[in-house]
């Protein structure tokens, strides 16, 4: 037996025969002579269009089916055809040389950037070049005869998951980063994955030997000795036993707290009521303005009757949050200097009136056939919500003239994202039936700091004493006016805060569907006796590093 350490991209636990796939790098020539330049730019094109054809991954929920096929994207991109190109022509590189070339520099240059994400982009071009040196080695695709396996691979595409994804146990890259979008399929697919670079593929390719993988101590053991077998088989067995929350959970101290989903279609849903969601959180509705066209009433009321028949669960709908880091093709923004304290969210309202009305009458009448609710995105004074809420009332009216069936009753929240709202909650809270901490924009408002730069990591603290004490305001104030709170920002989705959020009294959780059940998990471990001091502590926080520190030392 022999044991190895990596890190996982993705959690659980595998047993099962292992398959190698390790490719050849065949010797290519580097140089072509001048009249060979037009046969190779049209092995080019070839190779182009056949990898547009084949590498589009099709999956049921259309964001992440996007994100998969940024590898698409990074490939039409024109300054990496152009390179490429170029190096044919002017510097009589063959094909398969100005790929490597350019690829090289591309990572290169990815390689000297601060940010982890776009660092993990060079693994998106390393799996893309790849498959293109493969496709144009006609390197055959090796048969596998297993029918459940745990792959090793050198470079993971999404491809390769896409091809094997109902066979594969597990999967073991010696190459790779966390957030590629190949890494990121494992992930949604919930295959447990693990990066390992210090083991050797070609001594193992012609192994026939099984593997254990286990992704939560991060080890993985090749052909394991019989006492690591029965340990493992007997961990499997109650980590498939499993049971799936679907009720709505409570701590150890009978506190019933909601865990509900963020998601941005009726796809991710569908995904969430399997995983066992107590709701939606937050319907992102943007994606109904990413064409050039207006969206109509008709259609938008068929997307939201079609979620709110599907269950009997509350589904909040977030009215269309357009603006600084959310584009749309449909409203064509002016540039600002500072989009981010420019026209967005709610601001658009009164320029985009028509739009908001459709929307607005679509959600209404679509709230006669399950349990709906509106939230209103970027809010800052009390007048936008006078504002709005009059929108609701004169559509309302209008819909009781029609004899159109609605919600009288449906209600209305908004989302906490700006410092002003958390000062005016006093005031502002009487106006609403319920509210949802929106930490992604709060944070960034609180802390000046843009949610989007790499370089404002450290500053862009959720941990915050500002923050820990604008979320406690807000839940309190809620709470003394019989008014619930939920969050929806990614704070809500982290594992490590769960306990805190719960003590700042969240009532209910809205998060990404990988996080839903785990969360659930923890809260129903949560005893409130263990954190007595925590009231005495809130006010004496000085740093968000003496917040994490409290939390560690529990
Ligand atoms: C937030 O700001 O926390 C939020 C959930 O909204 P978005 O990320 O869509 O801006
Ligand atoms: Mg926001």
């Amino acid at each position: 037996m022999k044991v190895y350490e990596g890190f996982s991209v993705s959690d659980g636990i595998a047993y099962g025969k292992a398959i190698t796939l390790c490719y050849e790098r065949k010797f290519v020539r580097d140089e072509i002579s001048d009249d060979e330049k037009e046969n190779e730019i049209a092995r080019f094109e070839s190779l182009l269009s056949s990898y547009l054809e084949s590498e589009r991954v099709k999956v049921v929920d259309k964001k992440l089916e996007s994100l998969l096929n940024v590898h698409i994207e990074l490939i039409d991109d024109p300054y990496l055809k152009n390179t490429i190109k170029s190096k044919i022509l002017e510097e009589n590189k063959s094909l398969e040389k100005a790929i490597e070339e350019t690829f090289n520099q591309i990572c290169f240059e990815l390689n000297n950037l601060e940010s982890d994400y776009m660092r993990d982009r060079i693994y998106d071009y390393i799996s893309i070049q790849e498959e293109f040196i493969r496709t144009l080695t006609s390197a055959k695709d090796v048969e596998i005869t297993e029918n459940k396996f745990i792959l090793f691979i050198e470079n993971l595409s999404p491809k390769i998951i896409d091809k094997y994804k109902n066979r594969l146990l597990g999967i073991v890259s010696t190459n790779g980063g966390k957030t590629s979008h190949a890494s990121l399929y494992a992930k949604n697919l919930q295959i447990p994955y693990m990066i390992c670079d210090s083991l050797d593929l070609k001594e193992l390719k012609d192994e026939n030997f099984d593997c254990i993988l286990d992704c939560d101590s991060e080890k993985i053991f090749l052909s394991p000795n019989e006492d690591t077998i029965s340990c493992y088989k007997n961990l499997l067995k109650s980590s498939q036993k499993e049971f799936l929350d679907t009720n709505i959970v409570r701590t150890r101290n009978n506190r019933y707290i909601r865990v509900c989903s963020n998601i941005s279609s009726f796809e991710e849903f569908e995904v969430s009521l399997k995983n066992g969601t107590d709701g939606c959180g937050l319907f992102r509705t943007e994606f109904l303005y990413m064409s050039d066209d207006s969206p109509t009433e008709e259609y938008q009321f068929e997307i939201f009757k079609k979620l709110a028949e599907s269950t009997d669960k509350p589904i909040i709908i977030r009215t269309f949050d357009i603006g600084a880091d959310k584009k749309s093709k449909f409203f064509r923004l002016d540039e600002e200097k500072n989009p981010f304290l420019g026209l967005r969210g709610f601001r658009i309202y009164k320029e985009f009136h028509k739009e908001l009305r459709k929307h607005l009458r679509a959600i209404l009448r679509a709230s006669a056939f399950g349990n709906l609710k509106i939230m209103i995105p970027m809010i800052t004074t009390l007048e936008e919500i006078l504002w709005i809420k009059n929108e609701i009332l004169k559509i309302k009216d209008e819909l009781k003239e029609e004899r159109v069936d609605f919600d009288e009753d449906i209600e209305f929240g908004i989302m906490i994202e700006t410092p002003a709202s958390v000062f005016l909650f006093d005031i502002l809270v009487k106006e609403v039936d319920f509210v949802s901490i929106g930490t992604n924009d709060l944070v960034q408002y609180m802390l000046a700091c843009d949610r989007e730069n790499s370089k404002m990591q450290l500053l862009y603290d959720c941990y915050d004493p500002s923050v820990i004490r604008s979320i406690h305001r807000v839940v309190d104030i809620a709470h003394r006016n019989g008014k619930r709170v939920s969050m929806c920002g990614n704070f809500a989705s982290e594992l490590d805060a769960v306990e805190l959020l719960i003590l700042l009294g969240i009532d209910e959780f809205s998060v990404t569907n990988d996080v839903l059940q785990k969360i659930k998990k923890r809260i129903k471990l949560f005893d409130q006796n263990n954190y007595l001091d925590f009231f005495e502590n809130i006010n004496k926080f000085k740093t968000g590093r003496s917040v994490l520190y409290y939390f560690d030392n529990k």
